[in-house]
């Protein structure tokens, strides 16, 4: 042990490091299945050690990470403008490939304006907390992304909860606030749950309390909406919809997140939010990246049908095998367990059969929801699927997790 250690073990802010002995313990367990270690690209198989697996648990709900034309556009850019820019968009770091996807993200939502952002998480903690001021109001649901409620705690506004997925909850709460300015936000499609926002309540209340509405459309770019525009479009209430957020991480192949609103919230955005002013801009790899996985999305309208194909297949077949699979309507598949054990052993047979699912434990989802978490892929083929689904009644079988649930 080095001196430092011997400080390191006496420093009261380390205490609740030492304390933690969860992971160790999983690890020595062998249950352990956080930071798996992939060697290879995020597609429909991955390689993890020496073993080929089936990849049922990423969000490129595309297929586009390993596409070969978002590779050479990533690629050319790279070569072009070298591997990064050192420093923000606001001082050195906007290139023209950044105008140009803004001007491009603004296009594919039919909104006036768009920014760009370096991660999807720093997009939501840069527009909430820069919207939402002292004396304004920030309405979000319950099951809302982690982002959205660190961006509501930064900003200086009062946060009010409301039901998931319930307008009916979101119309009381609205209905006993003061006066103020008032933004709700909430998922397009859950993160966890799988289901789909109820848009038009949502609209209709915001419109009787005078407040704006924001849709984080991380999962539902290329999946939902005509040309894979996202939830408003999907409910043909684009103009209806104030702020609509999207990340690169999932559809679009890359890393990054954006807003599109009207130019004069874009306006205030580009010179208020501290997440985008004070950190440096996305690479061009991952600007070029996402303007081909764009062009890509709107020109290849079957991968959203497969997609979909795909989604209903699993599905419609994990229901009949008696999964609960809660209020998922969409690629996103949660197969709720209840015991956070019962999950892991389960997580620990899938992994040991080459297939990669990912296991969601409370405190991450309510005491005794715990869930495997399964997410499709467009470019997931019916012999991949059909061999999953074995292995998944198979498991839950041997395991006896059906029982309990039929
Ligand atoms: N919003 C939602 C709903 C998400 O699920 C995520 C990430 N999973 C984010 C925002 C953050 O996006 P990113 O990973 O691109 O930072």
């Amino acid at each position: 042990m080095s001196e430092h250690d011997g400080k390191e073990n006496t420093l009261q802010i380390f205490d609740k490091c030492r304390k933690f002995t969860t992971s160790l313990e999983a690890k020595r367990a062998g249950l352990y299945p956080y930071f798996r270690m992939i060697c290879s690209a995020q597609d429909t198989e991955v390689i993890i050690g020496k073993k080929r697996m089936l990849m049922l648990g990423s969000n490129s709900y595309m297929g586009l990470t390993n596409d070969p034309r978002v590779k050479k556009a990533a690629i050319e850019a790279t070569e072009k403008y070298g591997s990064g820019c050192a420093g923000s968009r606001f001082l050195n770091g906007t290139l023209d490939i950044h105008i140009k996807l803004e001007e491009r993200l603004a296009q594919f939502c039919d909104k006036e304006s768009a920014l760009v952002f370096t991660t999807g998480f720093q997009t939501n903690l840069g527009t909430i907390s820069a919207l939402v001021g002292k004396d304004d109001f920030v309405f979000i649901d319950k099951c809302d992304h982690a982002s959205i409620i660190d961006g509501c705690r930064l900003g200086f506004g009062k946060i009010v909860k409301f039901g998931h997925n319930n307008p009916e909850s979101l119309e009381g709460k609205l209905k006993g606030c003061e006066p103020g300015g008032k933004l709700i936000v909430v998922d397009g499609v859950y993160s966890m749950e799988g289901d789909i926002a109820r848009l038009p309540q949502i609209v209709e209340a915001a419109q009787r309390y005078g407040a704006a509405v924001m849709v984080d459309d991380a999962h539902s770019i290329g999946v939902l909406g005509k040309r894979g525009n996202g939830t408003a479009d999907h409910f043909g209430l684009t103009d209806r919809v104030d702020i609509i957020m999207g990340t690169f991480s999932k559809s679009f192949a890359s890393i990054g997140g954006f807003v599109a609103s009207s130019s004069t919230v874009i306006e205030y955005l580009k010179h208020h939010s501290r997440a985008m002013i004070f950190s440096a801009s996305p690479t061009p790899a991952c600007a070029a990246a996402v303007l081909t996985s764009i062009d890509i999305i709107e020109k290849e309208p079957e991968r959203r049908e497969k997609l979909w194909h795909n989604a209903y297949k699993m599905l419609n077949t994990l229901k009949d095998m008696g999964f609960d699979t809660g209020l998922s309507e969409t690629p996103i598949i949660p197969l709720i367990i209840g015991d956070n054990m019962d999950v892991f052993r389960f997580w620990r047979y899938l992994h040991d059969a080459g297939i990669f699912v990912n296991p969601i434990v409370s405190p991450a989802v309510p005491p005794n929801q715990a869930l495997i978490r399964i997410s499709v892929m467009a470019t997931h083929t019916d012999k991949q699927l059909d061999r999953a689904l074995r292995i998944i009644n198979k498991g839950a079988k041997e395991l006896g997790l059906l029982t309990k649930h039929v």
